[in-house]
């Protein structure tokens, strides 16, 4: 009974997501879709059709961001659980964050010693990504990102640490909340929302700690397991 309970409930979260996901996205669609009509439109001039057809690029651009913050929890596939190595995946992730690292003269320093946890790995990947991108976006100017881990008998903690811009103590109390961004119409405001979700469904715990102007740290607390 409990069991049906826990995938009822899960059921419900991947729905309601996805129905959160195709009304975000539909929007976007929608403004492209008016758009294109006006550039095929004879009276339009060659400047608006340009404007037009750069905001279409904008619009489309925000749609791929939705659909990437939590392609992972509109994908229907029953969650897999999965004994993962926790060094694989961050430089998994490190890698597909690099070019955005160099775009912002970010450094990474990573100390990390492996171990294995249990969970989905595409929605780990997607967590460490949506909280690194975090990082990397907080310093436009360059600056510094570290990944650590930290393992005591039964658990490890890694520690996502950046210099940027940090976050005010009411910034951070809403950190999570669904939609909350700071970063206009280039921000979803889904991917800590995400990140948030991921950890718990692997019974684990997401603090975070933050000053303005000095950074912030994000600690995931997870439950170690041995070696599949
Ligand atoms: P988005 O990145 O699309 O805005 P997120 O859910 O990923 O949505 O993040 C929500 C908000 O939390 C961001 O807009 C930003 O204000 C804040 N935030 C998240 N991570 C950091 C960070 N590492 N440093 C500073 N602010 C952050
Ligand atoms: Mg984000």
């Amino acid at each position: 009974i409990n069991n049906r309970v826990i995938k009822a409930e899960k059921m419900e979260m991947v729905s309601h997501l996805a129905a959160s996901v195709s009304h975000e996205v539909r929007n976007p669609l929608t403004v492209v879709r008016g758009f294109l009509q006006m550039i095929e439109e004879e009276g339009t001039s060659e400047a608006k059709r340009r404007e037009f057809m750069k905001l279409s690029v904008q619009e489309i651009d925000r749609a791929n961001a939705i659909l990437e913050n939590y392609l992972t929890f509109a994908r229907p596939s029953p969650e897999h659980m999965q004994v993962i190595h926790i060094e694989e995946q961050i430089h998994k992730t490190l890698q597909i964050l690099t070019p955005l690292a160099h775009m912002n003269t970010v450094e990474i320093h990573t100390n990390i010693t492996d171990c294995c946890i249990e969970g989905n790995e595409d929605n780990f990947q997607q967590c460490l990504i949506n909280i690194k991108k975090n990082c990397i976006e907080a310093m436009p100017n360059s600056g510094k990102l570290s990944i650590e881990t930290r393992k005591e008998d039964s658990e490890v903690t890694l520690i996502i640490t950046d210099n940027g811009n940090g976050m005010t103590k009411e910034q951070l109390s809403r950190l999570g909340e669904p939609y909350y961004t700071t970063k206009g119409r280039e921000g979803t405001g889904l991917g800590m929302m995400a990140a948030f979700k991921i950890i718990e469904t692997m019974h684990g715990k997401l603090t975070v700690t933050s000053v303005p102007q000095e950074g912030t740290s994000f600690y995931i607390q997870l439950p170690v397991v041995e070696a599949g």
